[in-house]
C-alpha cells in the first residue's frame, strides 16, 4: 500500500516536472491510491508529449547551432586563407587573389637585358624554393610541361579566356584539365628554366594573348601587390 502511494506520488512528481510546472507533487498520505491514478493517467501522456517536444526542439536548435559554428568557423578559416593573399572581405566574394603569401618584387613587367632574349614577359617573384604557389583566380589548368626557358610551367586558363602563367616551378600539384578554385595550391616556387634563383615569373595574357603587366592586372582586381 505505501509502496503503491510512493510510485503513484512519484509519478505526478515527474510529470509536473517534464511539463515544466511548479506544482509540487501531492502528499501521498492525503489521497486515496486510485485516485491519485486516476488523475495521473490522463495528463500523463500529454505531458510526457510534451516533455518530449521540448526536447526535441532542444535538439534540432543543438543541431542548427552546430551547424552554424561549423559554419562559421570554415569562413574565418577561408577568411584567414584569403588574407594571406591578400584578399580582405567577404569569403564568398573573392574572384582574385596574390599568387604567393610570402614573396619579394623583383624583375618587372617589359623590363629589357640580357637575361630576356626579348622584353620580359611577366612579373618576378622572388621566394623561397618549395613556396606554395595558388590559384590567383579560379579557372581550368589548360597545360603543365617544361617549357624551355620557363621551366617547369602551368598555364591557368580564366573563365573569360585570360592565361596565367606559372614559371620556373618545382613541383606542380594539378593536372591538366583540373579545374581549381581562387586561391588553391597549384604548385611550388623552384629556379627550373632560364632562372638565377627562385621565383616565380608569372604572366597574365588575356585572350592568350600578348602578356600585359601582371602587378597592374592584380591592382586592377583590388589587390596590393
Ligand atoms: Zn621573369
Amino acid at each position: 500500500m505505501s509502496h503503491l502511494l510512493r510510485r503513484a506520488g512519484l509519478v505526478v512528481a515527474v510529470v509536473t516536472a517534464a511539463a515544466g510546472l511548479s506544482l509540487t507533487a501531492p502528499r501521498a498520505d492525503a489521497v486515496a491510491p486510485e485516485t491519485v491514478v486516476r488523475e495521473v493517467a490522463a495528463p500523463r501522456s500529454a505531458a510526457l508529449d510534451l516533455a518530449r517536444q521540448v526536447r526535441e526542439r532542444q535538439q534540432t536548435l543543438a543541431t542548427l547551432n552546430r551547424q552554424a559554428d561549423a559554419r562559421d568557423r570554415a569562413l574565418l578559416g577561408r577568411q584567414a586563407v584569403l588574407a594571406t593573399y591578400g584578399y580582405v572581405g567577404d569569403p564568398d566574394a573573392a574572384r582574385v587573389v596574390l599568387p604567393l603569401a610570402s614573396y619579394g618584387i623583383s624583375a618587372g613587367f617589359g623590363l629589357t637585358g640580357p637575361l630576356w632574349e626579348a622584353e620580359h614577359g611577366g612579373q618576378d617573384f622572388s621566394a623561397s624554393a618549395g613556396e606554395p604557389l595558388v590559384a590567383v583566380a579560379a579557372g581550368e589548368v589548360t597545360d603543365v610541361a617544361y617549357a624551355g626557358p620557363y621551366g617547369l610551367r602551368t598555364i591557368l586558363t580564366l573563365p573569360d579566356g585570360t592565361e596565367v602563367w606559372y614559371c620556373h616551378q618545382t613541383d606542380v600539384s594539378v593536372q591538366v584539365g583540373q579545374l581549381v578554385d581562387v586561391a588553391e595550391a597549384i604548385g611550388t616556387v623552384g629556379s627550373t628554366g632560364n632562372s638565377t634563383g627562385p621565383h616565380l615569373h608569372l604572366e597574365v595574357r588575356p585572350d592568350g594573348g600578348d602578356p600585359v603587366d601582371p602587378l597592374e592586372w592584380l591592382v586592377e582586381a583590388g589587390l596590393t601587390p
